[in-house]
């Protein structure tokens, strides 16, 4: 049995749509205020309204430091703390190396890494100032674990949010702050849909449970890691992704005769 975090206050960045919207509903469904972010404020309203009126949207975007600092602000002004930020917001366009342009190359790592470092730094005075607080990523097996072509800045990015965790962890334990990451595997969001059914069934084959994840998976995840019984968990990154990096090559899901 979990303590309750009904009444608590949840910042959830990139939350119109995809796994930052799964999490914004599952928290909402968990009774927490939910400041719902993207930089689309109708996109981040719609996922507001279906949560409740414990819910509501916000206008900011990750790369600007004005904006991460006016949604903390906003959130504190609204419900009064920040217990738990999920730093969620994400981009993934691809380009192989060659083609990569600088532009490209930055646009990545401003959103993915730039944005959590900004994202995070806004939380910090309020947390610190009650002297607890509750700290999620989202990441990726992409880069901390695997790779995939056209993915080496995501990959890049997706594994520097695990470096800047690491150390963020440790300054920031005497405040009772935790700092953890959920790294999904290939999860099934709107985006997906739009790539078609066999791209998806190609996809889910390559998993040893046989299906994509679902953006509540990541919801539950990023859940635990805000509740009160995981507090002495710090540091720690979560692989979310039905056994997807397991094989050690295709042969394992051969031998098993699913491949
Ligand atoms: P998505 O469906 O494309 O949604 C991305 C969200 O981020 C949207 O709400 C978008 O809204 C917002 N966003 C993008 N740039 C932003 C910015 N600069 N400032 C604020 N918000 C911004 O993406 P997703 O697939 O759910 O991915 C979410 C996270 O999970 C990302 O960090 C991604 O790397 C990670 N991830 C996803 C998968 C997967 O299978 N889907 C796998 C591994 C990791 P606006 O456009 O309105 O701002």
């Amino acid at each position: 049995m979990f303590t309750p975090l009904a009444g608590k206050t949840v910042i959830v960045t990139g939350a119109s749509k995809g796994i930052g919207r799964g999490i914004a509903l599952r928290f909402g469904q968990a009774g927490l205020n939910v400041l719902v972010v993207s930089r689309t404020l109708a996109e981040a309203e719609k996922v507001a309204a279906e949560i409740g009126p414990h819910a509501s949207g916000f206008a900011a975007d990750v790369t600007r430091v004005e904006d991460c600092d006016a949604m903390a602000a906003t959130a504190v002004a609204r419900y009064g703390s920040i217990d738990v930020l999920c730093a969620n917001a994400g981009i993934f366009p691809a380009a192989r190396l060659g083609e990569m342009t600088e532009a490209d190359f930055d646009h990545v790592i401003g959103t993915n890494l730039k944005g959590t470092f900004l994202s995070v730094s806004a939380v910090l005075p309020q947390m610190k100032a009650q002297k607890q607080g509750r700290i999620v990523l989202t990441s990726s097996i992409t880069g901390p674990i695997t790779g995939f072509p056209g993915w080496s800045h995501y990959g890049a990015s997706k594994a520097g949010q695990l470096g800047f965790m690491r150390t963020a962890a440790i300054e920031l334990a005497p405040w009772n702050i935790t700092v953890n990451a959920v790294m999904p595997g290939n999860i099934h969001t709107e985006g997906m849909d739009g790539m078609g059914e066999a791209y998806i069934a190609s996809t889910a084959a390559c998993v040893p449970m046989k299906k994509l994840g679902s953006v509540f998976d990541i919801a539950n995840a990023a859940l635990f890691f805000a509740s009160e019984e995981a507090g002495y968990i710090t540091g720690q990154g979560l692989s979310i992704d039905g056994g997807q990096i397991l094989p050690e090559s295709p042969m394992a899901l051969e031998e098993m005769g699913t491949a």
